[in-house]
């Protein structure tokens, strides 16, 4: 565990960051505070203040920091000098995490898929995802979504609805046709009928789609959770028109819909999944793209990278699935979570009725959306002042978004939702007094 008193000769200060680093960072300005270590759900800062993590790496923690069978397995490995880089030769640790992901994801589910491993961030198992859909289809356009997420890198980006994110192209951002996500337009539109229009259409203007990608649940893009109905009429679109169904699962997957998959429950098959984030288990740099048998039609490295096997991410990553996926008391578990969430953001809402609208999200992927999205950032400090980290979702930063890790304790729960109780007394007894000024 941190020791403050060990850490104190090497103190970091921030004029470090803010001289030597560029000023893309992000999170480390909603978060002042230099971290030395992290348990479970919580994480030090060097002066040994503790804070409940509600970010997890943006859902690239769902199974908390450090957990104890994953850094023991790893430790093992690296004590063995078990080799830790191969390009995308054979290793045992690959070999181990392949048995153990179609022993305990695949077949159980009856799911039939290859699995590529791109490059090791979920841009780049975006990039893979519609290179294969464009090779296999002979065609360009790919359908997008309002407010869809699917990282920063060029092709990833021009998926990307996110005009701040946008704005850093510098090139056109091409081949992408964007349609309105489920309910964009609000209840009374059915904007799957819409796109199914548009694509009938000989002069609706949309080019024949080599792909259509979405989130089942869109993590950046303010916790918008598309409906069973809308995703299947997706997918039968995508069938009609000849276009494969890409679910990008990087942020929604492993685990934090409720199930491993985020489309499992949603009665849809897709051609082919991105996935990332928590997939290690420990926050190692780890992607996989799973696809079709059918469409392995990838020659030998035509799809390059050098860093396509992570055997430390392998060991992790498999430990990670025989210790939480290989029956079914983690997802029994996660429904109780989620609804001990929801119950507790439900009267948040009946606290606050002019401040909070509604809570948004399905399974563990839940937040708040607040009536005035200039709070947001009051409510993320007055969190971060009381020891919880938890960050914002949306165009307009409106959502508090919680992502817990999946197996957080419940006292530690506890903990995190009351603090964000307190913030939000806090921040909104003190907006309504000024407002009455
Ligand atoms: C985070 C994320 C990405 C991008 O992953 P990186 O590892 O940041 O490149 C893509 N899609 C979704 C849904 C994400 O949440």
């Amino acid at each position: 565990m941190f020791d403050a008193h060990k850490q104190d000769a090497g103190k970091a200060s921030f004029e470090t960051f803010e001289r030597i680093e560029s000023e893309v960072r992000s999170y480390a300005r909603s978060f002042p505070a230099v971290f030395t270590s992290a348990k479970g759900s919580r994480i030090f800062d060097q002066s040994g203040r503790s804070y409940v993590d509600f970010l997890s790496g943006c859902s690239t923690l769902n199974y908390g920091h450090n957990h104890p069978k994953m850094k023991q397995a790893l430790v093992d490995y690296l004590m063995q000098d078990g080799v830790a880089h191969t390009m995308d030769m054979y290793s045992v640790a690959k070999a181990q995490f392949l048995e153990a992901f179609d022993k305990h994801i695949l077949r159980p589910r009856g799911m039939d898929y290859r699995l590529q491993f791109p490059g090791p961030t979920g841009a780049n198992a975006v990039e893979a995802a519609i290179k294969l859909a464009r090779k296999v289809t002979g065609r360009t356009n790919v359908i997008a979504f309002t407010n869809g997420f699917h990282g920063c890198t060029l092709g990833a980006l021009s998926l990307t609805g996110n005009g701040h994110h946008r704005g850093g192209a510098g090139v056109e951002l091409t081949g992408v046709t964007r349609m309105p996500y489920d309910k964009y337009f609000g209840d009374g539109v059915d904007t799957a009928e819409q796109i199914e229009k548009m694509l009938e259409d000989a002069s609706g203007g949309v080019d024949a789609p080599a792909a259509i990608i979405l989130e089942t649940i869109q993590g950046e893009g303010g916790l918008n959770a598309a409906s069973a109905k809308w995703l299947q009429k997706i997918e039968k679109i995508a069938r009609d028109n000849g276009a494969l169904l890409i679910v990008d699962d990087i942020q929604a997957g492993c685990g934090r819909s409720g199930s491993f998959f985020s489309f499992e429950e949603m009665g849809i098959k897709p051609d082919i999944v991105t996935m990332a984030k928590s997939l290690s288990g420990m926050g190692l740099p780890m992607a996989l793209v799973l696809l079709k048998p059918e469409l392995d039609e990838w020659k030998p490295g035509e799809h390059n990278g050098t860093f396509r096997g992570n055997c430390h991410a392998f060991i992790t990553a498999r430990v990670a699935i025989e210790e939480f996926w290989a029956n079914d008391d983690f997802e029994d578990e996660l429904k109780l979570k989620a609804k001990k969430i929801r119950t507790r953001l439900e009267s948040f809402v009946k606290t606050f009725p002019d401040h909070i609208n509604r809570v948004k999200g399905r399974g563990v992927m839940l937040g708040i959306e607040v009536a005035n999205p200039e709070m947001t950032s009051e409510i993320v400090k007055a969190s971060f002042e009381r020891g919880l980290i938890i960050e914002t979702a949306g165009p307009d930063d409106e959502v508090v978004k919680l992502l817990t890790p999946l197996n957080i304790a419940d006292e530690d729960l506890e903990a995190g939702l009351n603090i964000l109780g307190d913030a939000l007394q806090a921040v909104y007894t003190d907006a309504s007094l000024q407002a009455a000024e």
